[in-house]
């Protein structure tokens, strides 16, 4: 009976060590992810306030004016990001100058 659970310990701790790389890669790729994917909506954040997005042409369009909210479907005048009745935001925006749409880049 003692050797058989002596057995099955060191199976364990095998188990252990040759997992926990496994893991703490799995952690690691994750962890990354997550950051790259906060600094991407940090950064759209930061180019929405700038006050300016550019379309696919590379005509510029203020964040500032007049929206139709991607939820309640209300035509509000303001910051694109926020939605003056629902709090939320229009989602995307057509270009000023070719109609092309430009969607927001912290809603994808
Ligand atoms: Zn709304
Ligand atoms: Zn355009």
């Amino acid at each position: 009976m003692a050797n058989k659970n002596d057995t099955w310990n060191r199976w364990r701790l095998a188990l252990v060590i040759l997992g926990a790389p496994v893991f703490m890669i799995f952690g690691l790729v994750a962890l990354i992810r997550g950051v790259r994917r906060g600094v991407h909506r940090v950064r759209g954040f930061q180019r929405a306030l700038g006050g300016v997005l550019h379309c696919a042409h590379g005509h510029p369009n203020p964040t500032h004016g007049r929206f139709r909210c991607l939820t309640c479907k209300a035509t509000y005048h303001g910051w694109v990001g926020r939605c003056e009745v629902c709090g939320a935001s229009a989602g995307w925006i057509a270009c000023d100058v070719c109609q092309i749409a430009i969607p927001l880049p912290w809603v994808a």
